[in-house]
């Protein structure tokens, strides 16, 4: 628990570690395998420069080149994000269709029913809690689609 800098010499670790990232990590990555956290930064170098990054946090103190630890450019991870919502969304937005043209069809009923006896606050404010149900699945939709 002191502040005594840990110095693990002992790094008989291959380069092929690496690969097991790779292929395993998808998104953005919260951990690192060695248990730190990973930090947003920024890549300084020719080939990419400004091109932002998460790194593990003990490789980055460290200043650690060619190590294991966690890599991974941020706009890759946030495309894999992406793409891991894709293979949800079509679902989730065929669902709220059937929902909403459900509802949509039961609130023209109802609000037919109701105008149709046209009488009392009552029946009012239903209609505009039923409506506001639908504003909100509205909204909902509309959300996903910005996905
Ligand atoms: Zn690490």
């Amino acid at each position: 628990m002191s502040g005594a800098s840990s110095n693990t010499s002992g790094a008989s670790t291959g380069g092929n570690a690496y690969r097991r990232w790779g292929g395993v990590v998808m998104g953005i990555p919260k951990k690192c395998w060695c248990g730190d956290e990973t930090v947003p930064l920024m890549s300084k170098s020719d080939k990419n420069p400004y091109r932002r990054y998460y790194r593990c946090a003990t490789a980055a103190r460290k200043k650690l080149e060619n190590d294991n630890h966690i890599f991974k450019w941020i706009d890759e991870a946030l495309i894999n994000e992406v793409e891991t919502l894709e293979f949800k969304t079509p679902r989730l937005e065929q669902e709220l269709r059937e929902i909403q043209t459900k509802v949509d069809k039961e609130l023209c009923d109802k609000v037919q029913a109701l105008l149709a006896e046209g009488k009392g606050n009552m029946k009012r404010m239903m209609i505009v809690g039923i409506v506001g149900c639908v504003g909100v699945l509205g909204i909902m939709e509309l959300c996903i689609r910005k996905w």
